[in-house]
């Protein structure tokens, strides 16, 4: 299993780069064909500008959306998600900021909705994770950083594009297989996702009158800068799954697809899990 990162304190808040990652991640599979499936619509991602949500914003680029990502500092990453994007032929909007701050989560929607003209899909998806070996060890600080980080946003967020979403649109939720099997070095990080799943399950009720669906992936190890900053030693990284590899970022996006398409019209408050064949309840 891979081994927790020792992190010097100012290291605490720093996500990795996926331009320094060897070897670099596979956004998308080259074969890959849209079809429309999003034609025109407009998605906010949070954490796009790096791994899956990178995966998930090109992905939905190459099905006609327009994108805007919302990412923490790594501009350089999020300039080549832009790329990729507007290389499909779509518009990239990038909005830099913390998402611990309700004030930014609500102007980040307020920019989508004025830059882009709307909004459709929301996909909740930043995260960090501090992995730690015994529960004393996880201090207060620590606590508050990951569920200030990991869930509360969720909430935030989804206040405030609410009153932008109507009859068809979605929400998509990221949480991780650490939520349905547990991790003994992600205690206070799995605790988040499992939180996300429940978070996802009740929003879905309350949505469903609407026709607005909420639902989420559940992704086992894959290949993002999460990975390398927070992982000392990643050569068995995935090993350990049924199909004996980590995934990689072009292997969830399409997943993502599916749940903002009308494909999964009538899918609410569930789970894909991509995540190697680990089997899941639920
Ligand atoms: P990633 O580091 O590439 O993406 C996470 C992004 O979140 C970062 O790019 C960063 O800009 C953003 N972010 C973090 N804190 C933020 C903050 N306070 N404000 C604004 N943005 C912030 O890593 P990833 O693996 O692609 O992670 C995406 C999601 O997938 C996360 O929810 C993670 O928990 C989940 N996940 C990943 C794996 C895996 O193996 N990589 C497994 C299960 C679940
Ligand atoms: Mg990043």
């Amino acid at each position: 299993m891979a081994k927790p990162k020792k992190f010097p304190e100012q290291q605490q808040t720093q996500p990795g780069k996926e331009s320094k990652m060897h070897p670099e991640p596979e956004v998308i599979r080259q074969n890959y064909k849209g079809s429309d499936k999003l034609k025109d619509k407009v998605a906010l991602i949070t954490g796009g500008d790096s791994g899956i949500g990178r995966s998930v914003a090109v992905h939905f680029a190459r099905e006609g959306a327009d994108v805007a990502i919302v990412y923490l500092f790594e501009d350089g990453d999020a300039k080549r998600t832009q790329q990729m994007i507007e290389a499909e032929g779509r518009t990239c909007l990038l909005i830099k900021g913390d998402l611990k701050e309700e004030q930014f989560c609500q102007g980040a929607v307020q920019k989508c909705v004025k830059h882009l003209k709307g909004l459709h899909i929301l996909v909740n998806n930043a995260a960090m994770q501090f992995p730690k070996d015994s529960l004393e060890a996880i201090d207060v600080k620590q606590l508050h950083q990951t569920f200030e980080t990991n869930i509360y946003p969720y909430f935030m967020i989804t206040q405030a594009a609410l009153e932008h979403l109507t009859s068809g649109d979605t929400i998509i939720n990221t949480s991780s297989v650490t939520a349905y099997r547990g991790s003994d070095h992600l205690l206070d990080y799995s605790s988040t996702k499992g939180a996300i799943v429940s978070f996802t399950r009740s929003l879905s009720q309350m949505l469903a009158k609407k026709n607005i669906r909420v639902n989420g992936v559940a992704p086992g190890p894959i290949w993002t800068p999460l990975i390398p900053a927070t992982f000392d030693d990643v050569s068995d990284f995935g090993q350990d799954t049924p199909l004996g590899r980590a995934g990689q970022p072009s292997e969830v996006g399409p997943a993502y697809v599916f749940l903002a398409s009308e494909d999964s019209s009538y899918i609410t408050g569930q789970f894909i899990h991509v995540n190697g064949g680990e089997m899941i309840g639920a």
